[in-house]
């Protein structure tokens, strides 16, 4: 099966009715982005940043960021990078930063990502003049994570623009673009859907942690590991309703959790029309196959059909589904 996947690399994730899906990978270190290579992955639609600040013994200076953006944007060549900016906090406490909140009862739902960035806006000024530098001549993709309100993008965006100017006046080189995004993570977002998409070029649920703040469930916790099922018409249905408002604002709309990464869960989001996944290096081969195998239309009318009136084991329905239909 492993030399099977690897014969995929060099052939495009298209279903057998002929449509297009974009298979991306997330990263967070310089070496993973060789996985480009060895997967044929579109680019890496989720970069996470915080994990050179994690692995670090202290704070990584803006030189030693940039040169790390600018190694990965080598890498990716004309294939496009999304970097997100720090989501650190909460659990994700950095020993050698005063950023610790104290002791926190729910950090996952705490002092984290983008709240402390946009308070401690030393750190992202820093990071956002590294990525700046780093993208000189090329688009820079920056995306924003546990954006709750939209106003939270505006002053995040607002940074990016200063260092921008600040740039331009020392006469700096600039990218030739910048493409703003936020991910979506916490629900209350998508009550403020019609307010961010004329702002963002793009939008990328990260299901990890929208599930758990969707359900209210922990998901470090493995007592509820098995509990909340991303094949659930919660979840489902919570996204699909994000897609006819993004094609109409013209805003891709992807999925960067690991839902995306699993064969059944990306054949379900195919069919409520998400076809943007960035996912773990080693799941593109199979969800490529599963592409290959899929035929679009059919998985649209079966999805459209389930989530009108779901069944109480969506999961069971789905696979006999595929596997009656070859997928
Ligand atoms: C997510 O929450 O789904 C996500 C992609 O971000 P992270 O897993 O880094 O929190
Ligand atoms: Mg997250």
């Amino acid at each position: 099966r492993k030399a099977a996947f690897a014969a995929l690399r060099e052939v495009p994730p298209v279903t057998k009715d002929g449509h297009r899906v974009t298979v991306m990978v997330n990263a967070g270190l310089r070496d993973d982005a060789a996985a480009l290579d060895t997967t044929g992955a579109d680019g890496i639609g989720l970069f996470r940043t915080e994990f050179q600040f994690l692995v670090s013994a202290t704070l990584p200076q803006r030189e030693r960021q940039q040169r790390l953006y600018r190694e990965v944007l080598d890498a990716a060549g004309e294939r496009p990078v999304i970097f997100r900016t720090l989501d650190i906090g909460g659990d994700k406490a950095l020993p050698y930063l005063n950023v610790e909140a104290g002791d926190e009862e729910n950090p996952a739902m705490g002092w984290r990502a983008l709240r402390l960035s946009l308070e401690r806006d030393g750190l992202m000024k820093a990071q956002a003049r590294a990525l700046l530098e780093a993208a000189a001549g090329r688009t820079l993709n920056v995306m924003f994570p546990m954006v709750s309100e939209a106003w939270e993008f505006d002053e995040a965006k607002a940074l990016f623009e200063a260092q921008r100017e600040f740039l331009a006046g020392r006469g700096k080189r600039l990218p030739s673009e910048i493409r703003y995004g936020a991910m979506l993570e916490v629900p209350a977002l998508a009550e403020q859907l019609d307010l961010l998409l004329p702002r963002i070029q793009f939008l990328s649920v990260g299901t990890n942690d929208l599930t758990q703040f969707l359900f209210a469930a922990d998901r470090a916790n493995p007592k509820l590991a098995e509990r909340y099922d991303w094949l659930s018409p919660s979840i489902l249905r919570f996204l699909a309703k994000l897609v006819g408002p993004c094609r109409e604002a013209g805003v891709q709309l992807g999925v960067c959790g690991e839902m995306g990464g699993r064969p059944l869960e990306a054949m379900a989001l195919i069919g409520i029309g998400i076809d943007r996944l960035s996912i773990t290096p080693a799941a593109v081969g199979p969800i490529k196959a599963m592409v290959r195998s899929l035929d679009r239309a059919g998985i649209a009318a079966r999805m459209a059909t389930l989530l009108a009136q779901p069944p109480r084991d969506l999961r069971t329905v789905l696979r006999d589904w595929a596997a009656q239909a070859g997928v």
